[in-house]
Formats: C-alpha cells, sequence, structure tokens
C-alpha cells in the first residue's frame, strides 16, 4: 500500500511528520511522492497563527481531490489544525475519513489499517501530554541526508498571552536524555551530519526531570558523539538560557555558536502584555553576555508587530533595539488573532495594515543589517555543509551561522564536491542574505 505524506508548520512538525512514517514504514507501507499513486494521504497540519490554518486547508482540500482523480481511498488530517478546532473541524471537511491530534501520532499505522472502509469520519484527540517521543525501535524516516531535527521535549509551561501551543501540546516534557543519545547515534551512523535540537522551549530542557538536567549537559554528552558533525539547538527562551550554555558551546567546536532566541518584542510595556518575564535591559545584558563569552556567535530572532496596545513608540523602542544588537538573521510576523488567545481581550488593536507597515519596516532595516553583517566574512574562511548541487560547478552548503531552512545559504564553485562533507571554504562575495566562495 502506498502512502503519500505532506508535513507542514514547524521544525517540531516535521520531526512528527518523521516519525509518523517511520510507524508506517514499519507497519509495511510504501512512501510515495506522487499524490495521485497514494493509497492513503495524510496532512501533518499548522495552526499557530491564521497564515498557517488558511495553508493547512488549502493543502487538505488540494489533496482530497486525489480521493477523485487519484487511488486515495483514506484521508487522514493530523496535528495543530485537529488539535485546536476538533469535532468542528470535521463538520467543515467531509472529505476527510481521520483527524489524529497531537497526542495521536503513534496510532497512525494502526487507524489506518483498522479502519480500510468506513462511512462515517474519525476523530482521535486524546490528552496532547499523551503524546509519546518518538520511540528508539521505531525507524526515523530523516527527510534530508545530511541534516535533521531531533526532538529533546515537547509542550510549554508557560503562557505567553498570544500563543496556543501550550493548549495544542501540554504542558513541557523533557525527553529521556537516553533516547535523544540513542536516536542521534543511529541518525549520526546513517551519515547525517548535522542534528539541531527542537522543543517548544529548548533551554528548558531537563528541569523538570529526575534527577533534573539542562541543555549544557545533553549538548556536552551529544558532542561526545562524533567530532565530525554539527549540534545546532532552535527555539532558546530569553528566561531560561544561562551562561551554562554559552561556556558549553564556547568550549566545544562541533556545537555551532548560534543562538536562535525569539524575543518577540522590545518594549517593556508590549513584553509585559504578552507575558513575558523579562525587560529590555535583560535583554541587552543577555546579548553582552553571548558575545562576550563567543564572540562570533550568530544570532536569530523572531518579532510580532502589531501586538495590541502597540504605539508608535512601542514599535520604535523595537525598530532601535533591532538596530543596536544587529541580529544575523531576524523574523518578523505580524499578530494574529483569535478568539481562544488571551491576548484577544486585550484593548487597543492594531490595524492590519499598521502591523504589516510595521513588518516592511523592521524587514527593509534588517535588510541593511544582514548585508553590512555578510561582508563581514568576505575573505574569511569557514566550513560549508555541502547539501545540494545547484549546477555543474556550483554547490549549495551552509556555515555554522546558517541554520536549515530559516537562513541563508552559501554557494561553493567547484566542479565535484560530496553531499555531506564539510568543505574549507573562502568566502568571496556577500548578498542580502547569502554568501558566495570557493574551497580553499
Ligand atoms: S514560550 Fe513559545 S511555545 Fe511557549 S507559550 Fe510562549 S510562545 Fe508559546
Amino acid at each position: 500500500m502506498k502512502l503519500h505524506l505532506a508535513s507542514l508548520g514547524c521544525a517540531r512538525n516535521l520531526v512528527d511528520s518523521e516519525t509518523m512514517l517511520g510507524h508506517l514504514v514499519k507497519s509495511g507501507w510504501d512512501i510515495t511522492q506522487e499524490p495521485s499513486e497514494a493509497d492513503a494521504i495524510i496532512i501533518n497540519t499548522c495552526s499557530f497563527i491564521s497564515d498557517a490554518i488558511n495553508e493547512s486547508i488549502d493543502t487538505i482540500l488540494e489533496l482530497a481531490k486525489f480521493k477523485k482523480n487519484g487511488n486515495c481511498k483514506q484521508l487522514l488530517v493530523a496535528g495543530c489544525l485537529p488539535e485546536r478546532f476538533r469535532e468542528e473541524l470535521a463538520e467543515t471537511l467531509p472529505e476527510v475519513d481521520f483527524f489524529l491530534g497531537t497526542g495521536a501520532y503513534d496510532q497512525v499505522a494502526h487507524i489506518l489499517e483498522r479502519h480500510p472502509a468506513r462511512n462515517k469520519q474519525i476523530c482521535l484527540l486524546p490528552n496532547p501530554e499523551k503524546a509519546s517521543f518518538p520511540e528508539t525501535d521505531v525507524p526515523r524516516i530523516s527527510t534530508s541526508d545530511t541534516t535533521a531535527y531531533v526532538k529533546i521535549a515537547e509542550g510549554c509551561s508557560r503562557h505567553c498571552t498570544y500563543c496556543i501551543i501550550p493548549r495544542l501540546r501540554g504542558k513541557h516534557r523533557s525527553r529521556p536524555a537516553n533516547d535523544i543519545l540513542h536516536e542521534a547515534r543511529l541518525l549520526v551512523q546513517s551519515g547525517v551530519k548535522e542534528l539541531t535540537l527542537v522543543a517548544q522551549d529548548t533551554t528548558y530542557y531537563g528541569k523538570d526531570l529526575f534527577p533534573p538536567s539542562n541543555l549544557a549537559v545533553l549538548l556536552t554528552q551529544l558532542s561526545e558523539i562524533s567530532e565530525d558533525i554539527w549540534l545546532r539547538f532552535l527555539y532558546g527562551h530569553p528566561e531560561s538560557i544561562d551562561e551554562n550554555v554559552m561556556k558549553t558551546i564556547a568550549r566545544h567546536p562541533n556545537i555551532c555558536s548560534y543562538f536562535d532566541i525569539p524575543i518577540q518584542h522590545a518594549s517593556n510595556r508590549i513584553l509585559k502584555k504578552m507575558g513575558r518575564n523579562y525587560s529590555l535591559d535583560d535583554l541587552r545584558k543577555l546579548y553582552d553576555t553571548i558575545r562576550t563569552t563567543i564572540p562570533d556567535a550568530a544570532l536569530r530572532t523572531t518579532i510580532i508587530t502589531g501586538f495590541p496596545g502597540e504605539t508608535e513608540k512601542d514599535f520604535s523602542i523595537l525598530m532601535d533595539f533591532i538596530q543596536e544588537i544587529r541580529f544575523d538573521h531576524l523574523g518578523v510576523f505580524t499578530y494574529s488573532d483569535s478568539n481562544d488567545l488571551p491576548s484577544h481581550k486585550l484593548p487597543l488593536p492594531v490595524d492590519e495594515h499598521t502591523a504589516n507597515q510595521r513588518q516592511d519596516l523592521l524587514m527593509n532595516q534588517q535588510a541593511v543589517i544582514s548585508a553590512a553583517n555578510n561582508q563581514e566574512h568576505i575573505d574569511k574562511t569557514y566550513p560549508v555543509l555541502i547539501e545540494s548541487r545547484e549546477s555543474d560547478n556550483v554547490f549549495i552548503g551552509r556555515t555554522f551561522f546558517q541554520a536549515p531552512e530559516v537562513d541563508g545559504i552559501t554557494f561553493v564553485s567547484s566542479r565535484n564536491l560530496k553531499l555531506g562533507d564539510f568543505v574549507q571554504t573562502r568566502i568571496k562575495n556577500s548578498f542580502e542574505y547569502d554568501l558566495s566562495g570557493e574551497p580553499v
């Protein structure tokens, strides 16, 4: 039986998709990239913001066509969309046969086998905290040969007023370190060269374990697997990142000095309304400490514009702070309102036009900063992880300061490089977001 899976949303969702594929391959399904050939189609969805909700629904309707024009007999929608909208979603999407919540990924093979032919929709929406981590005896179907995301925890115990995730994923649960190490070793043995640690809040790792642990300890254990790999973490939190993590990164060459820490805003007034318990001064101290500990540290962050109550003054504090820190990478989203969010009740909503205008102003400022930061790499030599071939004499790769999928890339001029190799590359040219160079 053939199966096609479309994975939407964040890196954490991709791990869930790869885990579902593992369960299905283990029970005899073949994976096809061609939806028209598939006997069953799965869409692993996202519902974090309204754009993601729209993309999920568009993808479902698009792939549902294969129930008429293809082999598809079973259409399954999994993840954050059914978790957020539950049975209400089933009514609006009659073409879908199964809805699987975030607590039931490990049931996917079972549900497709047990219900080959049915005349009513089936919703499996257990408590999200029932979600199991990737099992060590289920093969992880990695969607890349060179890089893989490793989930180190699930859920979130914070209460940011604009965020639905704690409701969709439950409270923070750290994954046992032995399971993470086991999966990491298998991935490295299979040839993967970069492991990117993900969770809702990676820097909160281990605080709920008995005995307690932390991200610095986990990174140290993982760095002992091989010197010839890169380790990286995404989705840190300003409140839970500490000097221990910074010093651990400074000590281990195979841990990328890369800090992805979404700050969301820089105005104390807005941070308070967002339920973020840190201030502009705290952020200054944080980036100061990072740059003192690791001078060439790469910094990524994410920002929300148009949050209820955001004034021109709040926004200019934000613009000034982004200019002051000069992040290497910046993601900017406009606030996405919904009546199931605490922030929905906040006064003084910001109109969409203003929110978009502020997003553009920030991104235009960042384009200038990014181009200037990239120029500083010219004539420097870095190991580049080669990931694909662009043309006869150009390969594509990334340096330690370029994370997969979200940051710029590096073009390497050569006729014969091996995918998965780290190639010492001298940077010759820089662009707004990308770089180019030659092997040395
Ligand atoms: S820390 Fe992140 S995942 Fe947790 S509630 Fe805040 S925004 Fe959502």
